[in-house]
């Protein structure tokens, strides 16, 4: 029997364009895909996700939500929007406050103003008890610091992109990895020794869809079907067998939510 797959990140309604969320949802049967996490990038895209992915559609696949200010909205970000994530964490109850963190080869003009709305996301998820999911690029020592200061040991790097280094600083704090097509590419060496070096127990993977899509679909637009491929280069990076990834990484990311 096939194990069904999880996705710990994708952007599912923007993926509209390719797949409205009805055959999304679709194509996730058909790759037997239990349950997709679907990251948020700010608070006024929550109702919306909220609307199109409601399981009154009848899907098979279920979506949970995550919420955020995310590092590339830092220019338009206010103090309010703040508010409006920690009002959605209080009303809404959504699984993960994700994805947050530091996007310093993109918007590094903007590296204080960064810090500070992470850390303020990261005092939330304090607060509310919430795993979260950090996008961090180029960026390492200064997320590990703020990490390592907010007392947060509940969450994963989303897209890990780094090498072992990286990989030990975030397993000491406590953290899952969650590895992305990235592992699939031939010159990700780095990733993929993280991907060997990290342990079976704090492995999770993702899509991040639409982008990112893994080898044999890389440069198309991505879908959390394809998670699979992603699951199987780890499997053929750690000596497994398939099936075995499959399942460790949604027992993995069922603990880390807290899905029953
Ligand atoms: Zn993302």
């Amino acid at each position: 029997m096939d194990e069904p797959v999880i996705d710990t990140h994708a952007h599912v309604t923007l993926c509209g364009e390719y797949l409205d969320p009805a055959r999304y949802d679709a194509d996730c049967r058909e790759g037997n895909v239990a349950w997709v996490l679907d990251a948020g990038i700010h608070p006024d895209d929550f109702a919306a996700r909220k609307a199109a992915l409601s399981p009154a559609h009848g899907f098979v696949t279920r979506y949970h939500l995550g919420v955020a200010l995310a590092p590339h909205e830092v220019e338009r970000a206010t103090p309010a929007d703040l508010d409006w994530v920690e009002q959605i964490l209080r009303e809404e109850d959504p699984a993960a406050i994700c994805e947050i963190g530091l996007e310093y080869a993109q918007q590094g003009e903007h590296r204080a103003a960064q810090r500070e709305l992470f850390s303020s996301q990261l005092a939330l998820a304090k607060k509310y008890d919430k795993p979260v999911f950090l996008h961090i690029r180029d960026a390492w020592d200064d997320a590990r610091e703020l990490v390592a200061a907010s007392g947060v040991r509940r969450g994963a790097v989303h897209c890990f992109s780094g090498g072992v280094p990286e990989a030990r600083a975030f397993l000491d704090l406590g953290f899952h990895l969650s590895f992305s097509g990235i592992v699939t590419f031939k010159n990700a060496r780095p990733t993929q020794e993280a991907a060997r070096f990290c342990p079976l127990d704090r492995v999770l993977t993702e899509t991040d869809a639409p982008w990112l899509a893994p080898m044999p679909h890389r440069g198309q637009k991505n879908r959390s079907s394809w998670v699979r491929h992603t699951n199987r280069a780890l499997a053929t990076l750690r000596g497994l067998e398939e099936q075995a990834v499959h399942r460790a990484v949604r027992v993995n990311a069922e603990a880390l939510l807290g899905l029953g």
